[in-house]
């Protein structure tokens, strides 16, 4: 750290992402990205980047046009960010003060912490239940925003939709962050309620259902004052937030959504493939409706799986976090990535067996 850098950031625990590698051979189920191409193989895209020499369109306008079409909302109910990383921290600026903080579930997104000290409000949470659901009563009347994954990370379970509505009626005073970074993988979505409420606000990303983590594409999608409160804060800190290539992709993408039905679908069936398998090696799995599994295993330490999975190559996430230290997540890749994991982890605790008979 420099001596001039500013004090009001000196304790700041930046947030850890999973490990990228482009390493041959790697089964890469850490980062909950999407294990296929980002476009289907026949498809046709020609991109200039000769056009490269201009700004992008500040408006966005093509994309969010594209969006509003596939949500049946109107453009003025949506707004677009660098990743939907880049539209939370907006909401963090625009809706989290000191007096009244952000309100999440005790574990949830490592990003929320990280926002909540960048913006120096205080960062509050409630208890999860014992089956790490979320208590909806536990959110009622917060007087703080709310700030809920749904389905939540990492555990990959969901609050229907009548359960947010519930919580978004409890909190008339401030307002309710829904981030469904996964909610195209089973859970049902809260972008049908924005217009009844005028503080609900929904994030949304391409990064997961939409195989397009690389191009960084987020949005948010809200009433029109809600986005317009969004707008203003954009476009005093960075107007030209999302590139002319990631627009255009973006709405590519859009045009493409059976292709993301289908990724979708297999990753779905994919999740429950692994759920089974892993159960009958004797691992506890949480019913997720997200592209990735939280389970734990009582012969084997969640830590030391991991470790073993990475000397082969497999990489999973492991989180050295109270309660959950014993655990791993494990992002849904394609059949034949599972098919490698549960073998090896099949070979890990017959060793680990092996060993307590010696
Ligand atoms: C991955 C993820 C994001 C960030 O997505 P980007 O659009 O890639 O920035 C936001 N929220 C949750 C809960 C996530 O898991």
């Amino acid at each position: 750290m420099s001596k001039f850098f500013n004090k009001a950031y000196e304790n700041l625990e930046p947030y850890v992402p999973g490990e990228q590698s482009n390493a041959q051979n790697l089964v890469k189920l850490n980062t909950n990205e999407s294990p296929y191409p980002a476009f289907p193989m026949d498809a046709d895209i020609t991109l200039s980047v000769q056009a490269l020499n201009r700004y992008p369109d500040p408006n966005a306008a093509l994309l969010i046009k594209a969006l509003a079409k596939q949500y049946s909302v109107e453009p003025e109910n949506i707004v677009v960010g660098n990743g939907s990383d880049e539209i939370l921290d907006f909401l963090f600026a625009a809706y989290c003060s000191k007096e009244t903080g952000v309100l999440t579930p005790e574990i949830s997104y490592g990003f929320y912490p990280v926002f909540a000290s960048v913006h120096g409000v205080p960062y509050k949470t409630v208890e999860l239940q014992e089956d790490f659901s979320i208590d909806i009563e536990t959110f009622f009347n917060a007087k703080s925003t709310v700030c809920i994954a749904n389905p939540n990370a990492p555990f990959g379970l969901a609050l229907t939709r009548a359960q947010v509505e519930e919580i978004v009626k409890h909190n008339k005073t401030n307002v309710v962050i829904i981030d469904e970074a996964y909610v195209d993988f089973g859970a049902q979505s809260c972008v049908p309620l924005i217009c009844e409420y005028e503080n609900l606000c929904v994030c949304q990303t391409f990064s997961k259902s939409r195989n397009l983590a690389g191009a960084r594409i987020g949005l948010a999608l809200a009433c029109a004052d809600i986005i317009q409160d969004i707008q203003r804060l954009r476009n005093s800190k960075n107007p030209y937030n999302v590139n002319s290539l990631s627009l255009l992709l973006g709405a590519y993408a859009l045009e493409n959504q059976s292709y993301y039905d289908e990724c979708c679908q297999k990753i779905m069936d994919a999740r429950t493939y692994t759920t089974t398998k892993l159960q009958e090696l004797g691992f506890y799995v949480l019913p997720s409706l997200a592209n990735f599994l939280f389970c734990a295993h009582e012969n084997i330490a969640g830590a030391e799986l991991y470790e073993k999975l990475r000397e082969q190559n497999i990489l999973i996430r492991h989180f050295d976090v109270p309660k959950i230290s014993n655990y791993n997540r494990i992002t849904v890749g394609t059949k034949e990535q599972m098919d490698t994991l549960l073998q090896a982890i099949q070979k890990i605790l017959k060793g680990q067996n092996n060993g307590k008979a010696n």
